[in-house]
């Protein structure tokens, strides 16, 4: 697979239809319909709401692989990256890999498992259920959805579509953790079987691919083993289960870089399958990857004078969504307070002329100016960015 031509390509094949992370389940109707008839779509079932879920069944392959996103509602990223698949595989360019795809693979996808959530920009259900911890009790439509659909396909592989924390970042770097993997555990004692081994030398794959384009910004996310995820359950079922979390990248708040990063994550694991070139990675490939850890603020201001000490400052924000799903409101805490030597940020400010008014309080909402002079550099109002330079 030639990534960089990939790349360059991507402008085309984009699905632009879908820009920012706010997009609803009738959004995706319109899109779904025009697909051409290579692309089997079928409704699956309905949310509690009543909202339709389709599943769209490409390829005739005998290698079966199961893509689902977003059942937390406010994960986008995943589904971005599910429609600009679509198009790359309509897309001419890429005719020599995409018909043997379609002859070694068989692809089924659940793009927006939890619509309800999506319409709140909410993790949740329209039933205030976490879905990715629904796989026992089955309390939610979706979820059942989900499970029986896996039951029915039993496909050998599974790709599990997520966003994490922004606060996510990879061990040692200061950087964030834009992309992470993990092939699930099955149970408590982490243990490898031949299931989540393929799973892992595919993500081997993946990682060995993407590290050039993010390099130090990839992690293995946390491994606990979670009996009431799909992912842990899919796995111990027989299907080798990737997961792959989109987290934060500098400057792109909205995921429109990151996705195109997430859809080369996908497409790369795909690659692997279809060429079976995983079964050349060791689990060496796996084990090498950073981890995940929580390093990394949204704002840092370093070596300032409060209260007569020189120290840092670590400033997070939490997004809660506004009323109509449409946006969100980012209230600024801070977080940390002293020696934050080790720590990265998104964005460091750093001058011996800047200037602290009002009072830091920690986990508090932000409420203070940073100052150069008479100049406004940072301005929070009760937890609220007013300005920023
Ligand atoms: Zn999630």
């Amino acid at each position: 697979m030639h990534i960089p031509a990939i790349l360059e390509a991507y402008p085309k094949f984009i699905e632009t239809r879908l820009h920012n992370r706010f997009f609803k389940h009738h959004h995706l109707q319109p899109i779904l319909d025009e697909l051409p008839s290579e692309f089997e779509c079928t409704i699956a079932g309905n949310s509690f709401e009543h909202r339709t879920i389709k599943l769209i069944k490409w390829g005739y392959g005998p290698v079966k692989v199961f893509l689902w996103s977003q059942m937390h509602g406010d994960e986008a990223t995943g589904t971005m990256a599910l429609f600009d698949l679509f198009r790359f595989l309509q897309n001419d360019l890429f005719n020599e890999f995409t018909q043997k795809l379609a002859a070694d693979c068989t692809l089924y996808v659940l793009p927006m498992v939890n619509p309800d959530g999506a319409e709140r920009f909410n993790r949740r259900n329209a039933q205030k259920i976490d879905l990715n911890r629904d796989f026992k009790q089955t309390l939610c439509p979706e979820a059942l959805l989900l499970k029986q659909l896996r039951s029915r396909l039993t496909p050998e592989f599974g790709f599990n579509l997520h966003d994490q924390s922004s606060l996510w970042s990879v061990k040692k770097t200061g950087n964030p953790a834009s992309l992470s993997y993990l092939a699930p555990a099955f149970d408590e004692s982490l243990g490898i079987n031949k299931t989540r081994e393929k799973a892992m030398l595919v993500i081997a794959d993946i990682f060995k691919t993407l590290t050039p384009y993010l390099p130090g910004q990839i992690g293995l996310f946390d491994d606990e083993y979670e009996a009431r995820a799909f992912g842990d359950n899919f796995q111990q079922a027989g299907t080798s289960t990737i997961l792959i979390e989109a987290g934060g990248l500098r400057d792109d708040p909205e995921k429109q870089l990151l996705r195109k990063y997430f859809f080369l994550s996908i497409l790369s694991g795909l690659h692997s399958i279809q060429t079976k070139s995983y079964t050349a990675q060791g689990l060496q490939g796996y084990s090498c990857i950073p981890k995940n850890n929580k390093e990394i603020f949204h704002l840092l201001i370093r070596n300032i004078v409060v209260d007569q000490l020189l120290l840092s400052i670590g400033i997070n924000y939490e997004e809660t969504p506004e009323k109509d799903g449409c946006s969100t409101l980012k209230y600024y805490c801070v977080q940390d307070l002293g020696d934050l030597s080790g720590w990265g940020a998104y964005q460091t400010y750093e001058d011996p002329g800047y200037t602290l008014e009002g009072t830091i309080e920690l986990y508090e909402k932000a409420n203070f100016d940073l100052k150069k002079g008479e100049k406004i550099i940072l301005s929070f109002r009760k937890g609220i960015l007013q300005s920023k330079l």
